[in-house]
């Protein structure tokens, strides 16, 4: 009811004790529990319900813009059937989210255009709905951020600044050298060890990691940390997007029409 002095009071509470869910919605639940002819304990029940399923997806929000995905892209938008070599059992138990619980690594490893961003993006959602805190991060950008927070001083600071996250999601490594940055990575992928997860995605095969770090005893060291409770997952095909591309253009040397790519 409008005006209603309880329910003024009632609104005011429950902004005092900060519950937005059970403010939003406790009218039109007494309104159904009434309805119903439930009794007091079902709208507490039913109150208490909401309010838990509002913080639910407010924390699932804020933890999605927390990672800073370059693009959403969910396992159910992934056609398995355009790439027939990889091991679903295995893409779709990492999406779980079960291998971060366990401190585990993973490595998305093929060419270009082959899904491993959606992929590991798709891991990255997997984790955020399993409870856990993730962060999406190319690994150029990284490595320069850990340069510069060498530079100046704040290494440690910096390096401290990912422990809060469970899954951190290096993307797209060696398609360019690192210079001095592949020691700093080396140093937070040292950090995380058996503490925390870390998902790489690249387009270099393990014996050509060198190239990227440019020492053998590093990299050595580098892949002897990260390959330790580590799923290796081969992306082995042809660019999705280039095919995509091409049924488009054939389409259109045959007057078909058909809907456009998912764009990234
Ligand atoms: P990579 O990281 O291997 O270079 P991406 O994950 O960026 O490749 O994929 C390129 C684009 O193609 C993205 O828009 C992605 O969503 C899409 N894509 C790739 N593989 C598939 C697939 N099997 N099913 C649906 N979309 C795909
Ligand atoms: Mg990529």
């Amino acid at each position: 009811m409008k005006n209603d002095p309880v329910e003024a009071i009632v609104d005011i509470y429950l902004r005092e004790l900060k519950l937005p869910g059970m403010r939003s919605s406790y009218r039109a639940v007494l309104r159904e529990t009434t309805e119903k002819a439930l009794g007091p304990l079902e709208f507490l029940s039913a109150c208490l319900g909401a309010e838990i399923e509002t913080r639910r997806a407010n924390r699932f929000k804020a933890r999605l813009k927390e990672a800073r995905f370059p693009c959403v892209k969910s396992l159910s938008d992934f056609d398995f059937s355009a790439m027939p070599k990889l091991d679903k059992l295995k893409v779709t138990s990492l999406c779980g989210g079960d291998f971060v619980g366990g401190k585990e690594n993973a490595v998305l490893i093929g060419p270009s255009g082959t899904g491993k961003t959606h992929i590991a993006t798709s891991m990255g959602l997997g984790a955020i709905e399993a409870g856990c805190r993730v962060r999406f991060v190319g690994a150029l950008i990284l490595c320069q951020e850990l340069e510069l927070a060498r530079a100046e001083h704040r290494l440690p600071k910096y390096l401290k600044s990912y422990d809060k996250y469970d899954l951190v999601i290096i993307d797209e490594l060696g398609y360019l050298g690192l210079g001095t940055g592949g020691q700093l990575l080396f140093q937070f992928m040292a950090e995380r060890y058996e503490r925390r997860s870390v998902v790489i995605t690249t387009n270099l095969e393990f014996g050509r990691w060198v190239e990227v770090f440019a020492d053998p005893a590093l990299t050595t060291a580098l892949l002897d940390r990260l390959t330790h409770h580590c799923h290796v997952v081969v992306f082995d095909g042809d660019s999705y997007r280039f095919r995509q591309s091409q049924k488009a253009a054939e389409d259109r040397k045959h007057g078909r029409s058909r809907p456009k790519p998912a764009d990234d």
